[in-house]
């Protein structure tokens, strides 16, 4: 079965209002999927449901399946769901640590301190993120005194350091200049083999240029849903 996470019957409510249905979606393993659509379409709403992101400020109806299992159900473990679904953030939020204790902090949370471990995981992901070499000799700075871009790419390499299936990314290029920008879409591209990427963006041509299925939201509802090239080839 390719079908890394689906969602059926999706109804997403902020008190009594209901901010998104008709959103029956797959997502394939190994692709990348853009949501696009005007601000206030419901593409973040839709985005966090899938990691169970928004428990406690939304009620989420329906089924959210995840390698076959309706991860929006009682019994759920949300640290487990959270752990092989990450979410990188519009905005790059490195805590204020180093940059070695941001990529390890969620695995040394779950009690591992092995130097090695931590120091392989440290490598490897940053260098997935593609900012090791920039950063390899300033490890133990404060995370928080890096550019922009490379903010990103530590938060993207504290994703992966738990080792996600699906990688969520709200944004993630919004703050970031028109380089950065392309590195950070390089970046994606590499991870697609290993991955099930999916990416919020209001940036049409980002999606065109980066995915393979678009769905596109209007008014809380995912009005198209097909592959990218079907979408940006209108005559
Ligand atoms: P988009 O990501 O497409 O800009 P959002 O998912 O942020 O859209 O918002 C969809 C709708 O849900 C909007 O009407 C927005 O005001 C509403 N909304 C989003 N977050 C909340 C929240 N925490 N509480 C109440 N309403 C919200
Ligand atoms: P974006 O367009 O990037 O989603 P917003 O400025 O719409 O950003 O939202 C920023 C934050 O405010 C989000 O966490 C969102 O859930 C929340 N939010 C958005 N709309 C509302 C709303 N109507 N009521 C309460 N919170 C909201």
């Amino acid at each position: 079965n390719d079908i890394e996470m689906a969602t059926k019957n999706l109804e997403i409510y902020y008190g009594k209002n209901l901010a998104m249905q008709n959103a029956d979606i797959q997502f394939k393993k190994n692709t990348i999927t853009a949501l696009i659509g005007p601000s206030g379409s419901g593409k973040s709403t839709y985005l966090r449901s899938l990691n169970r992101m928004n428990d406690g400020v939304a009620t989420v109806k329906g089924q959210i399946l995840y390698e076959g299992v309706n991860i929006n159900q009682p019994g759920i473990d949300v640290y487990e769901v959270r752990r092989r679904i990450g979410m990188v953030f519009q905005r790059p939020n490195p805590f204020a640590k180093s940059i070695y204790d941001n990529v390890t902090f969620a695995l040394q949370r779950r009690g591992v301190h092995d130097k090695k471990i931590l120091d392989e995981v440290v490598e490897t992901t940053l260098k997935q993120a593609a900012v090791w070499d920039q950063v390899k000799d300033s490890l133990h700075k404060s995370a928080q005194s890096l550019s922009g871009g490379q903010a990103q790419r530590v938060c993207i390499a504290r994703a992966l350091a738990v080792k996600p299936d699906v990688l969520l990314l709200d944004e993630p290029a919004s703050a970031l200049d028109p380089v950065s920008t392309s590195k950070l879409e390089q970046t994606l591209r590499e991870l697609k083999p290993n991955y099930t990427i999916i990416i919020v963006t209001h940036n049409m041509q980002q999606a065109a240029r980066l995915s393979d299925y678009t769905v596109f939201f209007n008014l809380g509802e995912a009005i198209e849903y097909n592959k990218t090239r079907k979408i940006f080839t209108r005559p």
